[in-house]
């Protein structure tokens, strides 16, 4: 895959994946492209790097083909990420705090959270705080349950 980065004759740029640089061409040459913002099928690359050389003479330089973009975070995990850069900072700040807390006095028991919640809550279990994930499900069913439990966007640290 290579990523492009085009423009329209309205001066929109925009950036799109081809498999490589002949796909580009032929769909060029077709006008099979449309641009991002307006749908103009006249579009050309767009020059990513400064001119070089005297007299306004133009070297374009290849950019670099761009091979698999990095592997992407889970879906829970951007929402966390999204969630953390909008929140305000003292915000954001509370809530690494009280996940510091939680970390350093309560078991993490992981994906088993309902399960080891329900032996605590039956006796079956020492009693103690334990942290962890849940489905949503899981929640509404340990609340019905009457199991005490809280629920905290567990936001991803730095930024
Ligand atoms: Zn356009």
């Amino acid at each position: 895959m290579i990523l492009y980065r085009l423009r329209c004759s309205k001066g929109h740029e925009f950036e799109s994946w081809f498999k490589d640089s002949k796909t580009y061409e032929r769909q060029e040459k077709k006008s099979l492209i449309g641009c991002a913002v307006c749908g103009d099928a006249k579009v050309a690359r767009a020059l990513m790097s400064p001119r070089i050389g005297k007299g306004g003479e133009k070297v374009e330089v290849e950019t670099p083909a761009v091979t698999a973009p990095p592997p992407s975070p889970t879906a829970e995990q951007q929402k966390m990420a999204a969630l953390a850069r909008h929140m305000p900072k003292e915000l954001r700040q509370a809530l690494l705090k009280v996940r510091a807390e939680v970390e350093k006095t309560c078991e993490h028991v992981g994906d088993k959270f309902a399960e080891e919640a329900r032996k605590i809550h039956y006796g079956e279990g020492d009693k103690r705080g334990i942290y962890g994930e849940t489905t949503d499900e899981e929640a509404a069913a340990l609340a019905e349950e009457g199991i005490e439990f809280g629920r905290l966007p567990w936001i991803p640290r730095g930024n």
